[in-house]
């Protein structure tokens, strides 16, 4: 039951911002949805245009350029690529991925700044300025005491330490982290949304809306009970879509230094990428079809943060603009959990997707992590459960039911397509309930619930499987060859639909399986594909194989993981938490007397040592503090021996969190220096256990 009341589709998914690589819970929250959802409408023969770009300005990335000592546009020209590599790598199937540096999106923003000034309430108010600098500072960067617990180094909008929310006049002895001056208060003059004034109005657009999810309709009934206060449309920062000067001079005001704030500006980001697509196509206007005409679907794949922009923000910028059409659907996913944790790219505590990639081949992760998208709530990905998913659901049933039926019709019928004659009630049975399922599948992806896609579509696998062990075509080959025909070729048949409705999921392995088939004149779910001709979504599933039909060459579908690899994407990730010490690392930053002094380091001595099953890397020590005895893991199986350890004297951090790492509790540290060729020793002392290092 597809949507017909439209007559195109806009996707778009949530720029990712370049100031690092992508991560697997970008992947679930924003990416993998849209994708799967646009090659089922690619299959569909439906038209759909899906757009994207990275997120190139706003202060995190002009921070991260002034540690680095490099500037912005470098920060970003490193990290777009290999953002852009990961989408590729994984199968995500932008019809165009852009940059918000670009010229195309200057425009596009500076025109919406201009269309829209008229509604927009000018402020006076007064901001920190770098009198040295000669700029004002944005809150990220004026640092000082903490009002609330006296730590000295907060930062302008929140305290690290206490997690207090501040804002920079809040801060006692406030410094410029460009140039240590104290910063002093001088007036300027910001434009403001008055979303306010847009409440009633974007209160009618949501009710009309009953059908989007409970999670994205619930925080929004947040904000309108909170009320919806005005926000700031512009900054003061050195990084950013630059004021439009006439608008500022229409205003009075001096748009030197002036810039667009991100939030407005990323998504008229999707706008600007699907211009640069229309170009790109030699048809400059035709993004006017996708984004002003009523016919036009606009529908945004985002994560749970971003929803007050793309439900109620950007509406309610694209309703003052007019002409444009509003969202019709955002299904926004909530947060991915990795091994039970929250998901931290500042501990190292995620799984990057380009270095997965180097490691696994694509659609593993796809199929993994799109059986447990966190739809309505969080979910989890684990190691352990991406090894159990791929080895018992795609190599034991998709992967055997497809090896079987190709050996099958290699074997008995010399590698072709047998004739179906005079079926039997279960043959016909086994095609009437495969030909339900584009419909089924269809309607999962219509109502954006991908999970119940994909359970669907492993069911067609399910029912092959079922299907070829009731026919047991190893006795009919000898007793009824007519029989033994009948099966293989309804066995074909299935895995023919099965290489067009797993395409969404699995379109690398659904690719192969079509080879495998020789089954050409499928329509692509890749963009620019411009063969709508080709069979179908709909007709997929209606026996396309006919009798005689040349198979292609059997390979293996899906290998299985081992133990032993899945092994070290654990011991991966557990050793990136706390950052692990590489050799003849960086120099950290200075520290007090008393960041020191909150170290309890103590003499130990190891009283036993012993390996830990299926860890490489970890050893499990008893050691002796004088006063008790501790339980470390130790990062050392590498470079000793167990028997090598026992005895030793050793210094040891006293007071560190006890942490778990492969179901064992550890509780404290060893002390270890690591030369350039990553060789360690342990840190010593002579003194009695329990003695304090200082
Ligand atoms: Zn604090």
């Amino acid at each position: 039951m597809p949507d017909t009341s439209f007559q195109r589709t806009l996707v778009t998914s949530a720029l990712p911002y370049a100031n690092g690589p992508v991560h697997i819970g970008h992947l679930a929250g924003a990416y993998l949805p849209a994708d799967m959802y646009v090659r089922y409408l690619r299959l569909q023969g439906r038209d759909v245009v899906y757009v994207c770009g990275s997120d190139e300005y706003g202060v995190a990335i002009v921070m991260q350029a002034m540690q680095e000592k490099i500037t912005p546009q470098e920060v970003v020209d490193r990290y777009h690529p290999l953002i852009q590599d990961s989408f590729k790598g994984v199968g995500i199937s932008f019809d165009n991925y852009s940059r918000t540096t670009r010229k195309v999106h200057t425009d596009t923003s500076q025109d919406f700044f201009r269309r829209l000034s008229s509604e927009f309430v000018l402020r006076r108010e007064e901001h920190l300025y770098d009198p040295e600098a000669k700029v004002f500072l944005a809150d990220r960067f004026v640092h000082g005491d903490c009002p609330a617990c006296d730590h000295d180094d907060a930062y302008g909008d929140q305290c690290e330490k206490c997690g207090a929310s501040l804002s920079p006049t809040e801060i006692k002895n406030p410094r410029s982290t460009l140039t240590d001056a104290v910063p002093e208060l001088r007036p300027t003059t910001h434009w403001y949304l008055p979303l306010g004034e847009w409440q009633s109005r974007l209160e009618a657009y949501i009710a009309s809306h009953p059908e989007w999810k409970p999670n994205v309709l619930g925080q929004i009934g947040a904000w309108f009970t909170d009320g919806l206060r005005d926000r700031a449309i512009t900054r003061d920062v050195p990084w950013g879509v630059p004021v439009p000067r006439e608008a500022a001079d229409v205003a009075g005001v001096e748009s030197e230094g002036k810039v667009i704030y991100v939030w407005f500006d990323a998504p008229i980001g999707y706008i600007s990428s699907t211009r640069e697509w229309a170009e790109r196509k030699g048809d400059p206007e035709r993004w006017k079809l996708y984004w002003q005409d009523e016919g036009s679907r606009l529908i945004h794949f985002i994560g749970k943060d971003n929803i007050v922009f793309h439900t109620l923000m950007f509406p309610a910028m694209l309703m003052a603009y007019g002409e444009y059409v509003v969202p019709d659907q955002v299904p926004a996913n909530e947060f991915l959990n990795i091994e039970g944790s929250k998901l931290s790219t500042s501990r190292g505590w995620a799984v990057w997707l380009h270095e997965y990639l180097e490691e696994f081949p694509p659609d593993l992760l796809r199929y993994v992590l799109a059986s447990t998208l966190p739809e309505s709530k969080d979910s989890d990905f684990n190691w352990n459960d991406f090894q159990t998913r791929v080895n018992s659901e795609l190599a034991d049933i998709l992967g055997n039911f497809i090896n079987r039926a190709l050996t099958f019709a290699e074997r008995e019928f010399d590698g072709k397509v047998p004739p179906l004659s005079d079926p039997s009630e279960a043959d016909e049975a086994a095609l009437a309930e495969l030909a339900a399922y584009p419909e089924q599948i269809g309607a999962a992806y219509e109502r954006f619930r991908f999970r119940e896609a994909v359970r669907l579509t492993m069911n067609i696998a399910r029912l092959g499987n079922k299907y070829f062990n009731d026919q047991a075509p190893w006795i009919s080959r000898k007793t009824d060859r007519f029989r033994c025909a009948n099966t293989v070729h309804v066995s074909l048949q299935i895995a023919a639909a099965m290489s067009v409705l797993m395409d969404p999921v699995l379109p690398f392995s659904a690719e192969k399986l079509r080879g495998m088939l020789g089954f050409e004149g499928v329509r692509s779910s890749l963009p620019d594909s411009g063969d709508s001709e080709g069979l179908g979504w709909l007709e997929a599933a209606s026996s396309p194989l006919s009798a005689g039909h040349v198979l292609g060459r059997k390979e293996i579908l899906f290998h299985k993981v081992t133990d032993d690899t899945i092994q070290t994407q654990i011991e991966k990730l557990e050793s990136s938490e706390p950052a692990a010490a590489s050799p003849y690392a960086e120099a950290k930053p200075t520290i007090t007397y008393d960041d020191f002094a909150k170290m309890d380091l103590r003499t130990g001595r190891i009283l036993s040592a012993e390996p830990i099953p299926k860890s490489k890397k970890l050893l499990k020590l008893q050691v002796d503090l004088g006063d008790e005895t501790r339980q470390i893991l130790a990062g050392v199986a590498e470079h000793f021996a167990p028997e090598e350890m026992v005895g030793r004297s050793v210094v040891v951090v006293a007071n560190l969190a006890a942490r778990r790492m492969m179901g064992l509790e550890s509780q404290g540290m060893l002390l270890m220096a690591e030369d350039r060729d990553g060789a360690l020793t342990l840190v010593a002392s002579e003194s009695e256990p329990g003695s304090v290092v200082c």
